[in-house]
């Protein structure tokens, strides 16, 4: 079996091109970055644990690759740009074909986005993965979850849903079938952090954070955050193709609101940006889709309308205003 060492040479300590602002990585006792003039450095972990965020019919590989973009999406929320990552790594043994297979995947998504693996550390234990990912912001222009404020336009970056209906499929026999299958469940494995947007978002949004637990969740963070509340049009919620004809309307809008996963942004802008907004994001494939306006502080925090009247949930889409005590083991 591979000691600690020969692992980490083996299958992290890569010969692909690093940032020239990396200027010592894995080999040392600690890296040393270069950070760019006038700008603010910005850092986010994320831990996924075998049993809660994935389970052993995850491919490794997707694995590799979802522990990266879910911290690259907490950059992109915070508008940083991604640089830098460390990863601390928890093996029960040193499976070879795993650990290729997960280097694979994570070696690919830094290459992608220019982010280099610059340290970590390697331990035995039950199967573990954290990512702690640096990018950088111009000074004074990170984005933060606080900035919304009453009147403000609410938008999402995408289609919500899909990881969770992606995840159903993966865990029902039932469901595993049709035609859109495989791009629900690449949805799941493969998620795409919205990286350059959220650097566009910079100067234009308000609040900004990325939805990993549910609209309703992490819109709910958002507004309190900001001390405001939010006026949702059902209607508005984008869903994708795949979800619509996979599910009834009434459960199509319930996974998009409660699903998790998903890592698209959720973010505010002010009246007189939203032409901004248009122009800076016209040549995205996905445009932001404005579904809602920030209010006064009231209770509920989040109301919905539809076809301009208010529209009362269904009693079981509750839970969301109990999040603090119904969180599931993820978070
Ligand atoms: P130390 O005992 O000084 O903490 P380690 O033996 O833990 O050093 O690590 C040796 C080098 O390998 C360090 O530069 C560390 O950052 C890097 N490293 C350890 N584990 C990993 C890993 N899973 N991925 C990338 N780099 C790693
Ligand atoms: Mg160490």
């Amino acid at each position: 079996m591979l000691n600690e060492f020969s692992l980490i040479e083996q299958y992290f300590l890569n010969n692909k091109k690093q940032r020239p602002d990396s200027i010592v990585g894995i080999g040392d006792d600690g890296a040393v970055t270069r950070v760019q003039p006038n700008h603010d450095l910005v850092t986010v972990t994320d831990t996924m644990v075998n049993g809660v965020h994935f389970d052993e019919s995850t491919p490794p590989r997707a694995i590799g690759h979802k522990i990266v973009a879910v911290n690259l999406s907490d950059l992109a929320a915070m508008g940083a740009e991604p640089c830098w990552i460390s990863l601390a790594l928890t093996l029960p043994d040193a499976d070879e074909t795993w650990l290729s297979e997960f280097a694979a995947g994570l070696h690919e998504i830094c290459q992608y986005y220019d982010c280099t693996l610059i340290g970590g550390d390697t331990t035995r234990g039950p199967l573990t993965v954290t990512v702690t990912a640096q990018g950088q912001v111009p000074a004074g222009e990170a984005i933060t979850r606080s900035g919304a404020k009453p009147g403000d336009w609410l938008y999402v970056s995408g289609p919500l849903g899909d990881a969770g209906l992606g995840l159903d499929m993966t865990q029902q026999a039932d469901m595993a079938t049709g035609p859109h299958l495989q791009r629900l469940v690449e949805r799941l494995y493969y998620p795409h952090p919205r990286v350059a947007l959220g650097q566009t978002l910079r100067n234009v949004a308000g609040a900004c954070i990325d939805i990993s637990d549910g609209l309703l969740a992490d819109l709910q963070h958002l507004l309190s955050s900001s001390g405001v509340a939010a006026d949702i049009e059902l209607d508005k919620i984008p869903l994708s193709l795949a979800m619509t004809e996979t599910l009834s309307q009434d459960a199509a809008y319930k996974k998009a609101l409660t699903a998790g996963d998903d890592y698209e942004l959720c973010f505010t802008v002010e009246e007189h940006n939203r032409g901004r907004l248009e122009t800076l994001t016209a040549h995205l494939k996905n445009k932001p889709i404005c579904i809602g306006r920030i209010t006064q502080l009231r209770e509920p925090a989040i109301q919905f309308k539809l076809h301009g009247e208010v529209y009362e949930l269904p009693l079981e889409y509750q839970g969301y205003n109990h999040f603090n005590n119904s969180v599931t083991a993820k978070d």
